[in-house]
Order: structure tokens, then C-alpha cells, then sequence
């Protein structure tokens, strides 16, 4: 299947660079929003709230010059996704760029002998199996268009996955799973789409200050101040985003399948 909008679909913007970022109105998506909308990219977002609760932050966003558009598409839901993609390419008259960064915690961190099934299934569905067919759909797309067009047009996928990929935590286990299937899924595409000269970057961010840590604050807070974190301080969405957009400016070549990792040296094996 190839995505492309309906013959007699005339775009409503001129063509520019866009990019999708899934989630990109709150927390990190809104970091690399904000850093993407400074490069001049052009803005398709998604999230599951309606578009009414969004509109202060899309007016924030425009006033960069560019175009922004919000579709309201659970990332979870195989017809929203389709949607999603058609309506993108409707829209703008085509995508350059995806950041899969949409995802959620689970309702509850409980144990790893205690966690539910229901906890499992939400948490696979959201954060790993949405992303991975959002990008074999996008994939595709670009795969065309770089065919159509070889040497001219640059497409770019950035995979936000998480610490979580690689260190265990055994009260959110099926969220730590989910980041760790992410982060191959980041590799398989990177693998599939590098003979395309479409790169594949995984960033990794470490604990930052969102709504989906602002429940476990106190705790980190405690943490960090205890020496978790080497650079002592807790990330913010702008250090993520500042990632995010340096590797779609092609400031990282030569690089597919690369691991970001925005933590503060949290990973940083340490004796
Ligand atoms: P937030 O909870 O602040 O924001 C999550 C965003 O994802 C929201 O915009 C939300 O949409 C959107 N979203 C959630 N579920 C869906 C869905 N099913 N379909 C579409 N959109 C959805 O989280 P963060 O900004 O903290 O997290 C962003 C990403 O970064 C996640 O993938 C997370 O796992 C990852 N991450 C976060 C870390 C952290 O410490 N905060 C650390 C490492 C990784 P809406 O606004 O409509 O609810």
C-alpha cells in the first residue's frame, strides 16, 4: 500500500519540511516540538485529547511561522493510525520526518509478581506495537518518495524509547519491555530503511520533569539529590527536544541505528 493523498486533494500549505510527532503537545513531544518549529519545520501532531484542550499550544507553536495541525489519533488504534497518516499527507502534501514519541506509563507500578495482564497488553499496544506499525506505514511512504525522487528528498524517523530499554525496574516491568522492543524496533528499521538513505535514530532520555513523572517527584527528587543522576538534576523536555532536532537537521551523518542517550550519565556504568 502506498500512502499518498487522493488525486484532486490540493494541499492547503505550500510544501515544507514536515514532520509528525506523536504526543507533541505536552511534555517531551512538546520539547522537540518546540525545537523542530525553531528549525522551521512544519508541524503535524497527534495525541488522544480532543483538539479543543490543545489549542493554546498549537497557537504557542504557529507563532514560529510555520504550519501546525493537530489530529486527535490514539497511536494504540490501527484505524487511527491510518487516518492519522492520510489526513497528514492530505494536509501538508507529505511527510519528511517522524518522531514516534507518544507513550504512556502504566496506570499502577506494581510489582513484577503482581502486575496485571490488562497493564501488559495497554502498555505493548500503546508504546511499542502503534509505533511500529505508524513507522511501517510512514516507512513505506518514504521509501516511494526517496524512490521518486533519489538525492533530493532527506526522511528521518527518531524513535523515543527510554532508559527503561535497558535498565529494569520490576515495578513497571511491561514498561520497561515495551522500551526494550521499541529500541529493536529502532534497529530493524534502521536496518531496512539505511540502502533507502533513510536513518533511524533512537533517543533515549533519562528521568525528565513531564506529567509522566510528575507523580513519582518526591521519590526522584530524593533519588537524584542521592547521587542517581551523575549531572545532578533532573532532564527537561527542551534537552530531549535539542536532541531530537539535531539528528533531523542530518547534524549526525554517516549514523543510522544510532542510541541518543539524554539521561545526565544516568547509564553510565559506575563503580
Ligand atoms: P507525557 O505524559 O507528558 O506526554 C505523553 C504524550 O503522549 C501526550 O501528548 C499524550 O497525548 C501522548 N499519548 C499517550 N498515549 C497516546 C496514544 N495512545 N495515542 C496518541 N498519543 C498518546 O509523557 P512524556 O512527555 O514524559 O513522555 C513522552 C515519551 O517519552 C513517552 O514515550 C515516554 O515513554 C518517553 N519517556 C519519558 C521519560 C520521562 O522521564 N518523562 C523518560 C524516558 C522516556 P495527550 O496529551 O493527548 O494525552
Amino acid at each position: 500500500m502506498t500512502l499518498s493523498p487522493s488525486a484532486g486533494d490540493s494541499p492547503p500549505y505550500q510544501r515544507d519540511r514536515v514532520v509528525l510527532v506523536t504526543g507533541g503537545t505536552r511534555g517531551i513531544g512538546l520539547g522537540a516540538c518546540r525545537a523542530l518549529a525553531r528549525d522551521g519545520w512544519a508541524l503535524a501532531l497527534c495525541g488522544i485529547r480532543p483538539a479543543e484542550a490543545v489549542q493554546t499550544v498549537l497557537a504557542e507553536l504557529r507563532a514560529h511561522g510555520q504550519a501546525v495541525e493537530y489530529i486527535q489519533a490514539d497511536v494504540s488504534s490501527a484505524d487511527d493510525r491510518a487516518r492519522l497518516v492520510a489526513q497528514v499527507l492530505t494536509r501538508f502534501g507529505g511527510i519528511d520526518a517522524l518522531v514516534n514519541n507518544a507513550g504512556r506509563g502504566p496506570r499502577v507500578r506494581a510489582d513484577l509478581l503482581d502486575a496485571s495482564e490488562a497493564s501488559f497488553q495497554e502498555l505493548l499496544r500503546t508504546n511499542l506495537q502503534g509505533p511500529y506499525f505508524l513507522t511501517q506505514a510512514i516507512a513505506r511512504e518514504f521509501v516511494e518518495r526517496r524512490k521518486a525522487d533519489v538525492g533530493h528528498t532527506r526522511c528521518a524517523i527518531v524513535f523515543i524509547t527510554s532508559v527503561s530499554a535497558d535498565m529494569a525496574s520490576p515495578n513497571r516491568g511491561e514498561y520497561c519491555v515495551s522500551k526494550a522492543g521499541l529500541a529493536m524496533a529502532a534497529k530493524l528499521f534502521a536496518a531496512r530503511l539505511a540502502p533507502h538513505g533513510i536513518p533511524v535514530y533512537e533517543v533515549r532520555p533519562g528521568i525528565i520533569a513531564t506529567d509522566m513523572t510528575a507523580g513519582v517527584k518526591e521519590t526522584y527528587d530524593a533519588r537524584i539529590a542521592a547521587g542517581l543522576v551523575p549531572e545532578g538534576r533532573w532532564g527537561t523536555p527542551e534537552d530531549v527536544g535539542r536532541a531530537v532536532a539535531a539528528l533531523l537537521r542530518g547534524d549526525v551523518s554517516y549514523a543510522t541505528g544510532t542510541v541518543i542517550h539524554v539521561d545526565g550519565g544516568l547509564t553510565i556504568p559506575r563503580l
